[in-house]
């Protein structure tokens, strides 16, 4: 029997953030995380977790229908809890797709990919005291730096994206890229929000800290084209 992996959508659109912004992608989206961001946008796969079984066939085939597109993103939840990702990974590298991984940089797996694209979570991320449990949880689990300098150190490229809050992350986030070493060109800075105007307020304290240090600002896309909306 093949080998199944809980998703909550699989759509094509154009890929919204980081290098690659705007290849046309077909996202895989499982559900499930092991983080609790107080921010999360896509909480249908970690707050309320939704979706279903799907085999790894079965997800093959879906990314096939959009025949014209050869980006694959593997995204989140957190996609390396699935067992089966390193299986569907390597049926779609031998299809000859160019394959992308989202993730929170905690757990970590080998994987037959183009790019690891590692989203670190600061402390402007964990939840308040009315998230219970989750708000240890996610603070205990949120930075591995051996996790991270494995994806780093796995290639063949990476890239790392911080999701900025707040003009305070920055010292987190300088100290978190001189713990793992990472090459400033591979350093993206983008802002959290998922309106436009927030997405503004944002750019307007990121740009110049992506001057002052080497690091790019990364907009988000597809907030500017299609809103917050499921599916794009
Ligand atoms: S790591 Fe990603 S999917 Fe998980 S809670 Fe944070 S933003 Fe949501």
């Amino acid at each position: 029997m093949t080998a199944t992996l809980p998703i909550s959508e699989i759509f094509c659109s154009v890929q919204g953030e980081g290098l690659l912004v705007g290849t046309p992608s077909v996202f895989v989206r499982t559900s499930g995380c092991n983080l609790r961001c107080v921010f999360c946008d896509t909480p249908y796969t970690s707050w309320r977790p939704e979706g279903d079984k799907r085999g790894v066939d079965a997800i093959v085939a879906e990314v096939a229908r959009h025949d014209a597109v050869r980006h694959v993103v593997l995204t989140g939840g957190e996609p390396l809890l699935a067992p089966a990702l390193p299986e569907l990974a390597a049926r779609l590298a031998a299809a000859g797709y160019h394959l992308t991984v989202e993730t929170a940089g905690t757990v970590f797996a080998p994987l037959p990919i183009d790019l690891w694209s590692v989203s670190p979570k600061l402390a402007s991320s964990t939840p308040g005291a009315d998230a219970g449990p989750w708000r240890e949880r996610h603070e205990r689990a949120r930075w591995r730096p051996d996790v991270v300098a494995a994806m780093m150190a796995a290639g063949p490229a990476y890239q790392l994206k911080f999701v900025v809050s707040r003009p305070e992350d920055l010292a987190e986030i300088e100290a978190m890229v001189a713990e793992v070493g990472a090459d400033p060109a591979r350093v993206l800075l983008m802002p959290e929000g998922t309106d436009v105007a927030a997405l503004d307020r944002g750019a307007r304290f990121l740009v110049p800290a992506c001057i002052e240090r080497g690091w790019r600002f990364a907009d988000r896309l597809h907030v500017r084209l299609f809103g917050h909306t499921r599916g794009t």
